[in-house]
């Protein structure tokens, strides 16, 4: 739809943040950023070139220099004052997610406050990178380990949460000490200047933080830049795959976590109603667009006919509209695009042969100039069907039907992804078996969408997380710190002489 001239007076123009200050790209490529409730552009965002990288790198690289050896209580200072600040502004915040995403502002301001969480997390950084110290551990010697920064750390973030992920990240990464750049999604790539603006606020040094905005050309040119020492990213997992062989080719340390299909059991003695309203939020909440989203319920036994008694009424009452009517349920999707994209799996699951019970292709919604979608929900969806096997993310729910508990563990165990599951059950033995032996890193029990708290850590397994290490929590500490554990003897000093066997103590 043709745009009005006074319109675009009102655009935004988002640039870089380098060196504690706005940093306006010169390659002139850019890319339009669209309101998805109406389709209107709302925002350019610049497209850096290598160079404009390479400065962002150079200014926190310097940064490093004397915020790696600030004092531990002054960085948690830093996050204290952050902390407030979030608070203060948390609607804004929330209303620029909902402008460029779609969400719903209510579901807005739960993921800053999952952001947040993680900003108080950092907070404890004294107490979480102290180090252990063992005296005597032979005679007159002693042995500490501590922990340090890496260097520059790199963050690349999705377009579905852009305030939430992020905060994953540099919250830990700059308590650590490190320095950091971020390069987030270029499909909605306002927050990331809010960021920049309340940690300058909160008193963070100049360079400690920078933004640059981009594509491909960027974050290829942090992965192969000599100065990032770390990479974290999520997003899909051809690009998580992507990121994690070029960063580690180049020496870095990376944790990147990718795509999902997650998927909730019902067993047959479950609380059918509250399976339901479990299933509904986590399935459409967020049109679908979480990584933690359940888009597979399998039910065992004879539990398919009363969950879907259930649940196909509230996928009727679902209310869907702009994401700044907090009445709503469920916003658009991202982009023209992606909801096309969603769509056409719509008419997949249809040549696939599964049973099409709601089709979001045909809601009233769908007139309206936004992104809309209404939800879908497929019945006998069988594990061959690229419906059931591909990440769709949108508001697009398979079921598919099995005969035991051990069946619903095998198809989910034999899964590309494992980032996220869920069992609803009253049978405590069974959950307990279900945890245990599930191939996937995060599990909820009678709990649909089971994203830890900051204080816990969040990862996937298989191709859900390509590296070793989840993000937040302990795990996040450990990986924005490289260990070194020190032996001491004093005031003797080395006195013997020369010893060429293994020291014992
Ligand atoms: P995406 O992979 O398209 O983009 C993620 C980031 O990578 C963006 O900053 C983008 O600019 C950049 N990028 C895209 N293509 C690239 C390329 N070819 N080379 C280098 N960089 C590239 O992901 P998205 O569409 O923004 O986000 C949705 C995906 O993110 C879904 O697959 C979702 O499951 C996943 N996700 C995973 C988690 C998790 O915790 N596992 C959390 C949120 C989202």
């Amino acid at each position: 739809m043709a745009q009005k001239a006074s319109e675009l007076n009102t655009i935004r123009q988002v640039h870089n943040w380098i060196d504690g200050k706005v940093v306006e790209s010169a390659t002139g490529r850019t890319t339009d950023v669209f309101d998805s409730a109406t389709g209107k552009r709302c925002a350019t965002v610049a497209m850096s070139s290598v160079d404009e990288v390479a400065q962002a790198v150079a200014s926190a690289k310097r940064a490093f220099e004397t915020w790696s050896v600030t004092p531990v209580l002054r960085r948690a200072r830093v996050m204290f004052r952050l902390q407030e600040l979030i608070e203060r502004d948390k609607h804004e915040l929330a209303a620029l997610i909902t402008e460029e995403h779609g969400k719903v502002l209510h579901d807005a301001l739960g993921s800053v406050q999952r952001g947040l969480e993680v900003v108080e997390f950092a907070c404890g950084i004294p107490h979480l990178i102290k180090g252990e110290f063992s005296p005597q551990v032979g005679t007159g010697v002693d042995t500490y380990s501590l922990r340090q920064p890496l260097g520059v750390c790199a963050g690349i973030t999705p377009f579905n949460f852009p305030a939430m992920v992020p905060m994953w990240m540099f919250p830990l990464a700059i308590a650590c000490g490190n320095t950091f750049v971020l390069k987030p999604s270029e499909k909605d790539p306002s927050c990331s200047l809010k960021w920049a603006e309340l940690l300058k606020e909160a008193g963070l040094p100049d360079g400690v933080f920078n933004v640059v905005q981009g594509d491909h050309v960027a974050v290829n040119a942090l992965l192969e830049s000599p100065d990032v020492a770390a990479v974290s990213f999520v997003g899909s997992t051809p690009v998580a795959e992507h990121v994690y062989r070029t960063a580690s080719e180049h020496g870095k340390r990376v944790q990147a976590l990718g795509g999902a299909k997650n998927h909730l059991v019902v067993l047959p003695d479950a609380d059918m109603a509250k399976t339901a309203d479990a299933l509904l939020g986590a399935a459409y909440g967020s049109a679908g667009e979480r990584c933690m989203a359940i888009s597979a319920v399998v039910t065992v036994g004879d539990a398919a006919e009363p969950l879907l008694k259930e649940l196909l009424p509230r996928i009727a009452a679902l209310r869907i509209g702009p994401g700044s009517d907090n009445n709503n349920d469920m916003g658009p999707l991202i982009t023209a695009e992606h909801r096309d994209k969603v769509r056409s799996y719509i008419d997949l699951g249809e040549e696939e042969g599964a049973t099409l019970l709601v089709d979001g292709r045909t809601h009233e919604i769908t007139k309206s100039d936004g992104y809309f979608l209404g939800p879908t929900l497929f019945d006998n969806t069988t594990t061959d069907m690229r419906i059931y096997k591909e990440e769709v993310f949108g508001p697009f729910l398979t079921m598919t039907r099995v005969d035991t508990f051990d069946e619903a563990i095998q198809i989910i165990n034999d899964h590309e992804f494992g980032n996220g599951t869920s069992i609803f059950t009253r049978d405590g033995d069974a959950a307990r078996e279900f945890a245990n032996s599930i191939l996937v890193g995060m599990v909820g029990i009678n709990v649909p969408i089971p994203v830890p708290l900051a204080f816990h850590s969040f990862g996937g397994w298989k191709r859900s997380l390509f590296g070793d290490t989840s993000v937040y929590g302990m795990e996040g500490v450990r990986f924005y710190s490289r260990l070194k554990t020190v032996t001491s003897r004093w005031p003797a000093g080395i006195r013997a002489g020369a010893d060429f066997s293994m020291p014992t103590m």
